[in-house]
């Protein structure tokens, strides 16, 4: 079995800059949604994953 991972931008919902990237397990459904602190909007903002 092979373990696949991927990268996957974290994108702003506010100013859609991509600030962060992650490593996502292939095999998991759910769309990641982290509140981390975007430096455009100067605050925590739900980040949104999109691939790349
Ligand atoms: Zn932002």
């Amino acid at each position: 079995m092979k373990n696949k991972e991927r990268h996957v931008f974290l994108e702003c919902t506010e100013c859609k800059n991509r600030n962060y990237t992650t490593n996502k397990r292939a095999r998991a459904e759910f769309k990641l949604e982290k509140s981390k602190f975007c430096r455009f909007c100067r605050k925590h903002v739900t980040h949104r994953e999109k691939k790349l």
